[in-house]
Parts: structure tokens; sequence; C-alpha cells
């Protein structure tokens, strides 16, 4: 019999309709899994995170026996420091010269499989990744000759491509092909009620073992393994899926944008994770979430803002990842060299918004849109933290951070590192956006308004801090003229008295 073929799965291919499938020789090839030391480290993983990945793999490991075919597994336990001389020592014994794998999400990771597949002296076959709608290289056809990315342009166009909310025309449901206008209610004084709790997936055998040999290997990382309820295999994945869409998405889209204290996902759909590792595939969620539509148990706005986020960001931000290519992460275009604050890993600070995102990031690995960006994303853009240490600290703590999904949205959209490929404008702002969003404020010890003072609200002294440190780039940024126009009629005492109140601020943080 031929030589078996090593087919790898990545802790984030667990696919079960994935292209490895396609040509896999039961009585032949080797499925091989590893949880390698190196992997567990080369960010300071949030432990649940960790957690969630050996689990759901594990279990993925299970299924693919069950369907009878032989899966080399190297758990944690084993203590494998390195990847690549794992599979070589693999290869070697098995007699292996070939090493098959779908596209990797992260350049890093792929990079790596070469380097292994040179060293043990195997052919490496990359395969194309079937989980997406659109493929690096069908992003890369409509990027070819535009002069800018504009998600609004590729979303349409895979709208069409896709038939999804589209008439037989390729014409828009319900007539337009955007409600943002009517997602972007705050919750008012009385704040939300009745949000309807998330399903809980109560840790089974393999987690439970799971849990303690992160809690007893990885309990110096940050982050806690308290609240570990999210699915695992795919039955339960789908259960989430269908329980988001008839109890949440209706009320997704009118709220998308909005913040409350102690809320910790509103009404969105807690799937990135289950998507990423791929226990789900887009096409599921977008098919069910246009069903429940069609049914009529759930507005346009709320479909149409659901649909947007996974077949048009989703999918825009992966193609630009592969477009850009491994030099994105180190894009700075605006030099910023901040450290990041020490609050980021414990969640220690007075500012009420931070503290509560915070709380969500370290209890689930998880903050939800506006959290990120407009709460934690804003303050390291408003104060110039590195964007590398930014997208590494994100890397670290989310559940759904993977490179494709996390570069272009740290370094890019909220960052504005990559000087405006993701995002057309800088997504600066003072605290009295978060003011307005939601009630943090009300509670919290610093004044939105405030720039200086002893009750200054940090985010409003370094956003009109951002504003006179990119003074030059920003005029020249038609949409971010009304913001520069704030800046320059301050007198010359109160620009001063910010820069002063400022660099005290970056001081203190620094030292923290
Ligand atoms: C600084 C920053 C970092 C981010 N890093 C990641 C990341 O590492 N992984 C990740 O999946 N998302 C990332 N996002 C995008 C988005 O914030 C998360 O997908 C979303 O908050 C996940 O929560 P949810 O599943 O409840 O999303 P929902 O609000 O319910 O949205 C539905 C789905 O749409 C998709 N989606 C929405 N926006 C985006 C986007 N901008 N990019 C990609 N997918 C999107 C996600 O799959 C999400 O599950 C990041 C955003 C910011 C601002
Ligand atoms: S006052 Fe500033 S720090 Fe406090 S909650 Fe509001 S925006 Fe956040």
């Amino acid at each position: 019999m031929a030589n078996p073929r090593i087919h790898l799965v990545l802790g984030d291919q667990l696919d079960h309709r994935s292209a490895l499938f396609d040509a896999f020789d039961a009585d032949r090839d080797v499925l091989w899994m590893a949880e390698t030391v190196e992997e567990a480290t080369h960010v300071w993983c949030h432990q649940l995170r960790l957690a969630f990945f050996f689990s759901a793999m594990r279990h993925f490991r299970d299924a693919q026996r069950d369907a009878g075919r032989t899966v080399r597994y190297h758990p944690i336990e084993e203590g494998a420091a390195d990847f690549a001389a794992a599979l070589q020592r693999d290869a070697e014994e098995l007699g292996a010269e070939e090493f098959v794998v779908v596209e990797p999400g992260d350049h890093r990771v792929r990079a790596m499989l070469e380097r292994a597949a040179e060293a043990a002296g195997a052919r490496l076959e990359v395969l194309p990744d079937r989980h997406f709608y659109d493929s690096p290289a069908g992003f890369a056809d409509f990027a070819d000759g535009r002069k800018s990315l504009v998600l609004e342009t590729y979303y349409r166009a895979l709208r069409k491509r896709h038939g999804v909310l589209v008439d037989g025309d390729g014409e828009p449901e319900g007539g337009a092909w955007n409600y943002d206008k009517d997602n972007r209610e705050s919750f008012g004084k009385g704040g939300p009620s009745g949000v309807p709790p998330l399903p809980r997936c109560a840790p089974d055998t393999v987690t439970r073992e799971v849990m303690a040999t992160v809690a007893d290997r990885f309990g110096d990382h940050p982050g806690n393994l308290d609240h570990f309820d999210l699915p695992v295999t795919r039955e339960d994945a789908l259960a989430y899926l269908d329980d988001f869409v008839t109890r949440r998405l209706p009320d997704f889209g009118r709220y998308q944008d909005a913040l409350w204290e102690g809320e910790r996902f509103l009404y969105h759909s807690r799937l990135s994770a289950l998507l990423n590792v791929k226990l789900l595939s887009p096409r599921e969620a977008v098919d069910a979430a246009v069903a429940a539509y069609g049914q009529g148990a759930v507005p346009l706005n709320s479909v149409e803002g659901f649909v947007r986020q996974i077949l048009g960001w989703r999918e825009f931000v992966r193609g630009i990842y592969f477009l850009e290519g491994s030099g994105y992460l180190d894009r700075n275009a605006l030099g910023a060299g901040e450290p990041l604050p020490a609050f980021y890993w414990d969640g220690e600070t007075d500012m009420a918004c931070v503290r509560d995102a915070m709380r969500n990031v370290i209890d689930h690995g998880y903050a939800h849109h506006i959290q990120r960006l407009m709460v934690l994303g804003l303050f390291a853009l408003n104060l110039g933290v590195d964007p590398l240490a930014f997208h590494e600290w994100h890397m670290a703590m989310y559940l759904d951070a993977i490179d494709w999904a996390s570069a272009p949205n740290t370094i890019g959209m909220s960052q504005y590192a990559d000087g405006g490929i993701v995002g057309t404008k800088p997504y600066c702002a003072s605290g009295n956006y978060i003011s307005k969003m939601g009630n943090h404020c009300r509670g919290c010890r610093f004044d939105p308004k405030a720039a200086t003072g002893d009750d200054a609200c940090p985010f409003t002294t370094l956003y009109w801090d951002f504003l006179d440190r990119h003074h030059a780039r920003l005029k020249g940024n038609r949409r971010m003229g009304f913001q520069v126009k704030n800046w320059e009629r301050k007198g010359e005492a109160e620009r001063a008295e910010i820069t002063a109140a400022a660099e005290a601020l970056k001081r203190r943080l620094r030292e923290a």
C-alpha cells in the first residue's frame, strides 16, 4: 500500500465539510491534530481561549474517530513544545511524504507549515478553504484596479452573486441595500428590558478535563475559567444559532451600536468563535436569518444588519488579510508607540466603560463590537498604543481571534494603522460618544465632557490630544472636517492645557 498522507487539522479548522476530506483515504491516510505549548503561548493566551480550543478540537477528534478515520492526536498533557517538531517526528514514524492542509488563516502558521514540510522532506498540499463565501483570489479580482476598497461595494456584489436578500433582478429586498440608519438606537434612560439570556452549554467530561489541565498548566495566564458555557460540538453550535435567530435576532438591528453597563451580550449573536473555528458555516447563519425574515419573524433592518456583518464585513476583512500579506501586521501609519496600559490585562481602572468591557473580556473572552471598537479600541487609538501590541493583546484575549479576522479589525478598523485601507477615517471620539450610546458615564467618577481637571474623562483628554498630534494628516481627510475644525476653534491656552493633561495621563499610564 502507498505511504500514508498526513492530513492536518488546525485548531480553527473544525469543519465537517472541509476540503480535507475530499481525497481522504480512510484505509491509508491519517488525520493529525496537536495541542502544543508553542501555540498556547506565542501570545499570552486567555485561559478560556485555551480551554475552548482544546475542548472543541478533542470533540472534533472524537467525531472523526466515530466516522472511521484514523486520528493521531497530541493532547497538551504530552507537553509537545513545538508543532513542527512533533509533525516531523510523526512523519518519520509513519513514513509519510505528503502533508495536506486547508489554507491556514494565519500567515505565521502557513510559513511554519512550509518550514515543517521542508524539514521533513514532505510535499505540502494546500487546499482552498470552502468555509467562506469568497476566496482570496475572488477578493483580489474585486480589488484589482480599484483605488480604494469599500465594504459597501463588495457587500452588494456578494449579495447579488449569492442571491441573498435580492429579488430576481438583483434588486435589494425592501428597496434599499442598507438599513444602518435604523440600527443606531440607544436604550434610553430605562435601559434594556427582557434581553433573552444566552443558552448555557454546561461543560461535559471532555471539557472538564481540559479545564483542569489549563488551570494546572496555564493558571498564570489572563482571564478565568469560571464561565465556560459555549458549545464545543457541532450539534450544540447549531442549537446556539437557532436560539439566536429565534430570540435575539429580531432586536439585533436596532440595538447593534448600543452599550449598557452589566449587559454582556445584549442582542449580539456571540457566534463569532463558533464560526471562526468552523463549527458553523457562514451560509448556515445567513440562511437561518433570511429564513426567519421570510417567515415574518424578524424585521428587515435586523436581518440585513446581520447579513451585512457575516456576508459583508467578515468576508471583506478576510479578503484584505490575504491581499495585504504578512507585512500588514507591521503597519503603523500614525507612528503610535505607547505601551498597552496594564488594565487591558486585569480590568483594574476607574473608567466605568473600560472596566465593564474588560469584565466581559476577562470572564468570557468576548466583548461586543461597540465595546471593542468604541471603548477598548478607541482608548488605545486616542492614547496612541503601538498597533502590534494592541493586535497581540487581542489575539490573546478573545475566543474568536484568528489572525485573518483580527488583524484587519485591530490594525485597520480600530487603530487606523493601515492608513485607511479598512476604514476611510480613524474611529476617534471623545467620552461624549460613549455617554450618548449607553449609561456608563452616569456612574463614573469622570465627566465625559471634561478634558482637563480632576474629573477629566481620559477618553476626552486623549481625543483632543489625538486631533492635535495628527492635525496635519487629518486636515486632509474630508470625513474628519468637523472634528478637526472643533479642535482648531480652541484657543491657545486651552490647547496647551489639554496637551499638558494628556502628557501627564500618558506618564501615569506608562508607570502603572
Ligand atoms: C478591535 C476589533 C477586533 C476584532 N477582532 C475580531 C476577531 O478577532 N474575530 C472576529 O471574528 N471578529 C473580530 N472583530 C469583529 C466583531 O467585533 C466581532 O466579530 C463581534 O463583536 C463578535 O461578536 P458576535 O458574534 O456577538 O457578533 P455580532 O454582532 O452578532 O455579529 C455577527 C457576526 O458578524 C461577523 N462580524 C461582524 N463584524 C465583523 C467584522 N468587523 N469583522 C469580521 N467579522 C465580523 C462575526 O462573525 C459575528 O459573529 C473585531 C472588531 C474590532 C473592532
Ligand atoms: S466618563 Fe469617560 S471614562 Fe467614564 S464611563 Fe464615560 S467615557 Fe468612560
